[in-house]
C-alpha cells in the first residue's frame, strides 16, 4: 500500500520539476519579442484626460490595436463598449477545479506630461554614463540610484520631449506576451484566467466601468509597479470631499439689513478648521495620511464657493477622523456665519490591504522566487488599478513590478530585463494558481 502511494508522489515530483524546466525555457523564447512589442505600443500616444467624458482618441486607437492583436490568439475575448479588453481563458485542467487568476494592466498614459509623439531610444549594453536627453533632461546615478543595476543591460528612454509611457505599456507588453505564450503552448497546465486591460487609470477611473461579469478573479495581480521585485501590498485610500458654501445675494454695504452672506469667508474658515497645518501633505510621511485643500472654485451664477479636499490615509479610522473634522467644521461655520454648507464625499480608491486573500502574497512570492526575483513589499502613498477596483467592487489585488522607472516624467525609463522578469513572474503565477484547489480556497476564507 505504501509503495503504491509513493509512485504518484514520485511521478508528481518529476512532472513538476520537468514543468518548471519547460516553463523557464518557454519564457526565454518570448524575450526577444517583448522589446519590439513595447516600442510599438509606446509610439501610439494614449494619454487619458479627465476633461473628456470617457475616452481620448489616442486611447481608442491603442485599444483597437490591442484588441486586434489579442483576438488573434483565439481565446474568448470581449471588447466592451467602454473599451476594456477582457480575455476569459477557460481552465485546461482535467478532473479538478483551480481558482481564477486575474491579471490586469492599463493602456492609458498620464495626462500630466506629454505622451504623444513618443520617440523611444533603446540603449543597449548601458555603460553607466549619464544619459542626456533633449531639453536638458538628464538621467544619472544621482537622480536614479537604481540605474547602477543596469550596467551592460538594455534600457529605453524617450528623447526627452515626452514621457516614455512605460507606465503602463510595460505592463501591457507583459500581459500580451503572457497571452501569446499561453496560446502557443496549449499544453501548459492552467486554471481559469481572467485578463483585463483598462483605460483611464491615470485619471483614477480604471475601475469605473469595469464589468465583473468578465473580471472576477479569486487572486488579482496588477502589472503596473516599478523596479525588480516590487510588490505593492498596501496603498492610500483616497476620498475627494467637496464642501460647497452657498452665499446669499445682496449689497454687501447693507448686509446687516438684507441678509447678504459672503461665501468666500466661510470657505476660507472651513479650510483653516478642516485642514490644520499638522494634517497637510508636507507634514505627512510613511503611513501617515493627510488632508489637502487643493482647489477652490467660485461660481458667480450660483453664488457658491466650493472647496475640494483630498483625503489620503492607510488607516480607515484616520480617514474617518479627517472626514468628521470637515463635517464638524462645516456644521459649526454654517451656524456661526449663517450660510448653508453641503459636504459631498466621493470615494476614489481604497487600501487593497483590506480586501486581499491572505495567501495571495505567498502565491506571488513563490512565483517570484521561481523567476529568481526577491519580493520587495512596499506600501504605496498613491493609488493603483487594484485600489480602484477595491473601492468599487470590494476585492483587492497586489501591484507587481514591470520595469518602469520615473513614471510621469520626461526622464521615465524602462529596464528591459525587469520587464522580462515580470513576464516570467506572470507565467509562474499561472502555474502557482493552477496548483491550488478551489476547496483550499474556501477553507482559507
Ligand atoms: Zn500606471
Amino acid at each position: 500500500m505504501k509503495k503504491l502511494l509513493a509512485w504518484p508522489i514520485i511521478a508528481a515530483f518529476f512532472l513538476s520539476a520537468s514543468m518548471a524546466f519547460a516553463q523557464g525555457k518557454i519564457a526565454d523564447k518570448y524575450r526577444a519579442g517583448m522589446l519590439p512589442r513595447f516600442l510599438s505600443y509606446v509610439q501610439i500616444g494614449s494619454m487619458s484626460d479627465n476633461s473628456v467624458e470617457w475616452m481620448t482618441p489616442g486611447q481608442e486607437k491603442m485599444a483597437e490595436v490591442l484588441y486586434n492583436e489579442i483576438k488573434a490568439f483565439g481565446f474568448p475575448t470581449h471588447f466592451s463598449k467602454d473599451k476594456y479588453i477582457y480575455v476569459n481563458i477557460p481552465s485546461n485542467l482535467k478532473n479538478r477545479q483551480a481558482p481564477v487568476l486575474g491579471i490586469s494592466a492599463h493602456y492609458d498614459t498620464t495626462p500630466d506630461i506629454i505622451g504623444n509623439g513618443v520617440k523611444p531610444q533603446v540603449i543597449k549594453n548601458y555603460n553607466g554614463q549619464a544619459i542626456t536627453l533633449k531639453n536638458g533632461h538628464v538621467i544619472n546615478f544621482m537622480s536614479d540610484p537604481y540605474l547602477k543595476n543596469m550596467l551592460g543591460k538594455t534600457i529605453v528612454t524617450s528623447d526627452g520631449t515626452t514621457n516614455l509611457g512605460a507606465d503602463d505599456k510595460a505592463g501591457v507588453t507583459i500581459v500580451v506576451t503572457l497571452l501569446q505564450t499561453l496560446a502557443e503552448n496549449p499544453k501548459m497546465p492552467h486554471g481559469p484566467i481572467h485578463i483585463v486591460l483598462t483605460p483611464n487609470e491615470d485619471v483614477g477611473r480604471s475601475a469605473e466601468r469595469l464589468e465583473l461579469k468578465y473580471y472576477h478573479p479569486d487572486y488579482a495581480y496588477d502589472f503596473d509597479g516599478g523596479v525588480n521585485g516590487e510588490v505593492v501590498v498596501a496603498n492610500f485610500s483616497a476620498d475627494r470631499v467637496v464642501a460647497t458654501v452657498q452665499g446669499v445675494n445682496g449689497h454687501q454695504s447693507y448686509a446687516a439689513e438684507n441678509g447678504y452672506r459672503n461665501s468666500a469667508k466661510a470657505a476660507g474658515d472651513l479650510i483653516a478648521k478642516a485642514a490644520p497645518s499638522a494634517n497637510l501633505p508636507n507634514n505627512s510621511r510613511g503611513e501617515q495620511g493627510y488632508v489637502e485643500p487643493h482647489h477652490i472654485e467660485y461660481d458667480p451664477v450660483k453664488n457658491t464657493h466650493s472647496v475640494d479636499f483630498r483625503l489620503r490615509y492607510f488607516d480607515q479610522e484616520e480617514g474617518k477622523r479627517y472626514l468628521e473634522n470637515i463635517k464638524q467644521a462645516a456644521d459649526s461655520l454654517s451656524k456661526a456665519l449663517d450660510v448653508a454648507i453641503k459636504v459631498q464625499v466621493i470615494k476614489q480608491y481604497e487600501n487593497v490591504a483590506y480586501g486581499v486573500k491572505p495567501e495571495a502574497l505567498s502565491i506571488l512570492s513563490a512565483a517570484m522566487k521561481e523567476a529568481g526575483v526577491t519580493p520587495d513589499t512596499k506600501k504605496e502613498r498613491a493609488g493603483t488599478t487594484s485600489a480602484m477596483i477595491m473601492a468599487k467592487h470590494g476585492f483587492g489585488g497586489y501591484t507587481v513590478f514591470t520595469g518602469q522607472n520615473n513614471p510621469h516624467a520626461f526622464t521615465e525609463w524602462l529596464s528591459e530585463e525587469d520587464m522580462f522578469k515580470a513576464y516570467k513572474v506572470a507565467l509562474n503565477l499561472v502555474k502557482q494558481v493552477a496548483q491550488k484547489q478551489v476547496a483550499q480556497l474556501k477553507v482559507s476564507k
